[in-house]
């Protein structure tokens, strides 16, 4: 039987953290043995600090970093975040001074990997529009992967936690790609599970202390959700994360995919819940994004409807900075500019969001229709 822990947990005073951990190593004891290399990774999606709730908290990796350093394991840190800060390697150091990585793994004393400069294993797949699958060598020359996900919610994914924190091990551009090939929640969603299938994390504890609801990745509510979850089954964990959030199982593309692929446990029914009662750690306010409403409605209906039903992003001039990183990232190159602004060709735009995650000025917002407002009272009174 899947298990999954759940312990609460509202601040990140390393003291409180430590033991928390520890509980959860003590749940399952047989992740890591001595004398292996661990890689532990983060959520680190772009450079904002560590109060934006953006990115896994820094005190949060310490605290995973100590235990498993106790267990006498050798602890590397990484991931790999929005494309544009993976170019140069001065862009790289800097999202690791601002998200706190830098300072914890010079007092841990342990080793930050930059994915863009360790190179790709390629590993073929069915699937016809991206047909391989390349992930970052770091991957494999660890023995084992423990997954730290911030709990929040994504505008293409509906949410991110344990499963959708593995997109992370593709590096650099090659990301950018994936999001033009896999150009809708559910595309995208099967080259998750995927990645699943190549690559599975012993463990996975998610940083749901503070979280985010409503536009995350970056721009929504920050929020105090004080939980900690823990698995080795991370499908089990996505699905108990959906009971917590609110959000059906079966309209999650995601978790069907895993299903198919036997990925792991998808029915709460075969998951056992150690550590706080599940019921106790309901997120009963939790707002989901505009793209979960899409979920509901057939993937052929929802075509036929695009006039009627859509949720975009649009720019928001008067916090654009004009940086140019969403220019840089976007891969279906329809964001447009000239000398004074930039602005989105939604003809060309795929809705990745990839723009809104980039963006440090908070300045990409979501535009819905009114089509979608009123999906999304019809989905309140069911
Ligand atoms: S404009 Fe934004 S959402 Fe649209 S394709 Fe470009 S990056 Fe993706
Ligand atoms: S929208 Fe954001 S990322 Fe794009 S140019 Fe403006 S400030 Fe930079």
């Amino acid at each position: 039987m899947a298990r999954v822990a759940i312990l609460k947990c509202d601040n990140y005073k390393l003291d409180e953290l430590k033991t928390k951990i520890e509980k959860v190593f003590s749940y399952f004891p047989q992740v890591v043995n001595a004398d292996e290399k661990i890689l532990l990774k983060p959520n680190l999606l772009s450079a904002h600090p560590a109060e934006e709730a953006v990115t896994t908290h820094p005190e949060f990796v310490r605290a995973v970093a100590k235990r498993v350093k106790n267990l006498g394991a050798q602890v590397k840190i990484g991931d790999s975040p929005s494309v544009p800060v993976t170019k140069e390697t001065e862009k790289i150091e800097k999202l690791w001074e601002v998200t706190g990585m830098k300072k914890i793994t010079q007092e841990e004393n342990v080793e930050l990997v930059n994915f863009a400069n360790s190179g790709v294993r390629e590993f073929p797949s069915k699937n016809s529009f991206w047909k391989k699958i390349y992930l970052s060598n770091i991957a494999f020359e660890v023995d084992g992967i423990i997954s730290l996900p911030k709990l929040k919610t994504h505008n293409l994914m509906t949410f991110t936690a344990g499963i959708k924190n593995l997109y992370g091990l593709i590096p650099g551009m090659i990301k950018a790609d994936y999001h033009r090939l896999a150009y809708n929640p559910r595309l995208f969603a099967e080259l998750l599970s995927e990645i699943l299938v190549i690559i599975k994390p012993r463990l996975t504890i998610i940083d749901g202390i503070i979280g985010m609801d409503g536009n995350g990745p970056v721009t929504g509510r920050i929020r105090n959700f004080g939980l900690i979850l823990a698995s080795d089954d991370v499908v089990a964990l996505d699905a108990v994360v959906c009971e917590i959030i609110g959000l059906k199982r079966e309209y999650v593309p995601l978790l069907k995919f895993c299903a198919e692929k036997k990925l792991g446990e998808t029915n709460l029914e075969k998951i056992e819940i150690i550590g706080e009662k599940l019921e106790s750690c309901k997120i009963k306010d939790f707002l989901l994004p505009p793209v979960h409403l899409l979920s509901y409605v057939p993937q052929e209906i929802a075509d036929i409807l695009t006039n009627f039903i859509w949720f975009r992003p649009g720019i928001d001039r008067t916090k654009c900075q004009l940086c140019m990183k969403c220019f840089e990232t976007c891969p279906a190159k329809a964001i447009k500019r000239n000398k004074k602004y930039l602005w989105i060709n939604h003809k060309e735009c795929i809705k990745c969001f990839c723009c809104s995650e980039v963006c440090p000025y908070r300045a990409v917002e979501i535009e819905t229709s009114l089509g979608m407002k009123l999906v999304r009272i019809l989905q309140s009174l069911e």
